[in-house]
């Protein structure tokens, strides 16, 4: 077992100025989860440069010992899915049958992305005299990783398989939230075979840090998840002529029109708005309910929140684990108190648990606000935990138009039986994922994935389909004459 490290040149190291940060268990603060190396500038030119120098060996490795990688990647992976979720789980706090799964989808990225090694292929283009004409795939050199916390080993492992597929150097900058399970990444992707220097991992937090990996020339591609906020800082860094792609927040509503199933509603909205606590990108964070069945959903509603055993994710009897941060703990309990001093109804929160939170970690419970004004903050901004926003809407119309009416465009959902509405919602509403009839969260593994408005500079889509590898090649075009 490697100690806490960057990873630059081929070698495991502490930082260049010897800094460290400590990561802690959000369930339990008391469980170090271990000291990382601090990274400053001179570690990112030392991961740029030293990835600069080995990328070209791997761009001209044959794609077949690529795929072999990433293959191999897949199952190590699958044969300890066990540990390395229960890892998961001390680290970020989701419950383990989520960190389980999360581990599986990297496997299944892995698995996804070798077979694309194969298939990056370029295109011959008629013409009209003998010259041939074709376009060939290279890779863009260096891309850079910078990923959250909230799916700290699915995320990277979709951004960083099709980089290495097609013949990218790395260098990977997990959150300072989710370092080991960045550092697992990376000793797995070794222990598969990936050539020393081929990847740099870098630890740390910052903007200096952050502009020292964006701003060099030799780094060809940037591919970001994360904030609005972030997104925004990134973009300037990497300036104009950077190959860019930013994956962003939400702020994710489900309509549920007057001739849907209540119970059935209530299960899809308080799936989106509660699993994985809250943190996901595409958790349902507004619920605009018709009229006729306001009331019966928002009962529903509550006795799920109610329902929830809140604790450890490590018990498998816990359905919702702690925030993974104090300062993401913080943020949530800010938004919450800002909903109690716009005096917004609280159906359900804290104070309606049938069993206390636990005394330590950072633990919050399912709150449920209803009858929420659109002004709110609480309807309009990105809260990212287990907070959600009930409203009354007259009916299609007026849902259509309050879930618009935000800044963010990623997910959205419908309950309906009339598959007309569905239709229209699908094609009205300004959202890059849209779900009829199931939650906002959760997304296929080839489909294309990513949004609209500041969810995603929209440029170069992350998981897109059959353009999934657009991103990671650059395109040359041939003219040959003889
Ligand atoms: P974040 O604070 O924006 O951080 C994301 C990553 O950027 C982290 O690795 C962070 O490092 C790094 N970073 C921060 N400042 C930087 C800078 N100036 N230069 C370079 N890198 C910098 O987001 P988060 O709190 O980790 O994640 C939650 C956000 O991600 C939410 O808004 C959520 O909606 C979004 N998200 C979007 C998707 C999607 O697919 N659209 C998926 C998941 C999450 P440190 O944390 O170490 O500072």
């Amino acid at each position: 077992m490697n100690p806490c490290a960057n990873y630059i040149g081929g070698r495991w190291s502490p930082a260049h100025e010897g800094a460290t940060f400590e990561r802690r268990n959000p369930a339990d603060p008391s469980d170090l989860i271990g000291r990382f190396p601090a990274s400053g500038p001179a570690d990112a030119a030392a991961a740029v440069a030293s990835v600069d120098s080995a990328k070209l060996a791997w761009a001209k490795t044959d794609p077949e010992k690529r795929q072999h990688v990433l293959e191999r990647a897949a199952e190590l992976i699958l044969g300890r899915v066990d540990g390395l979720a229960r890892e998961l789980t001390r680290e970020e706090g989701k419950i383990l049958s989520a960190a389980t799964q999360e581990w599986r989808r990297a496997a299944a990225n892995f698995r996804l992305y070798a077979g694309e090694a194969l298939r990056t292929a370029g295109e011959t283009f008629p013409t009209v005299d003998s010259t041939l004409v074709y376009s060939v795939r290279e890779p863009v050199g260096i891309v850079l990783a910078i990923t959250p916390w909230n799916f700290p080993v699915s995320i990277p492992s979709r951004k960083i398989a099709p980089a290495l597929a097609t013949g990218n150097g790395v260098i990977y900058k997990p959150s300072e939230v989710t370092p080991l399970s960045g550092q697992r990444m990376v000793e797995i992707l070794l222990e598969a075979g990936l050539p020393e220097g081929v990847i740099a991992l870098v630890q740390g937090r910052g903007a200096d840090l952050g502009d020292a990996l964006i701003k060099p020339a030799a780094v060809g591609a940037v591919t970001f998840t994360g904030s609005y906020q972030t997104g925004c800082r990134i973009h300037q860094a990497a300036g104009p002529d950077k190959r860019l792609q930013l994956e962003m927040g939400g702020k994710n509503p489900c309509i549920v029109l007057d001739d849907a199933d209540p119970t059935r509603a209530a299960q899809i909205a308080t799936q989106g708005a509660f699993s994985l606590t809250g943190q996901a990108c595409t958790a349902t964070s507004r619920v605009l309910v018709a009229g006729a069945v306001y009331d019966s959903v928002v009962r529903e509603i509550v006795a799920r929140a109610r329902a929830f055993r809140i604790g450890n994710g490590l018990d498998p009897e816990v359905t919702m684990g702690p925030l993974a941060s104090e300062a993401q703990y913080r943020k949530v309990l800010e938004m919450i108190d800002i909903g109690r001093k716009e005096k917004l109804h609280e159906a359900f929160g804290a104070g309606q648990l049938e069993s206390p939170l636990p005394e330590i970690g950072y633990f919050v419970a399912p709150t449920v606000f209803v009858d929420v004004p659109p002004e709110s903050r609480l309807a309009r901004e990105e809260i990212f935990g287990p907070v959600v926003c009930v409203s009354r809407v007259s009916g299609y119309e007026e849902a259509l138009r309050l879930a618009n009416a935000v800044e963010y465009g990623l997910a959205a959902s419908i309950v309906t039986r009339d598959m007309g509405r569905a239709l229209s919602f699908a094609r009205d509403i300004d959202a890059g994922v849209i779900k009829v009839n199931s939650a906002t969260g959760g997304v296929s593994l080839m489909a294309p994935f990513g949004g609209l408005k500041h969810s995603s500079n929209q440029t170069n889509k992350e998981q897109a389909g059959h353009g999934v590898m657009d991103f990671y090649t650059r395109t040359k075009t041939v003219y040959l004459s003889t």
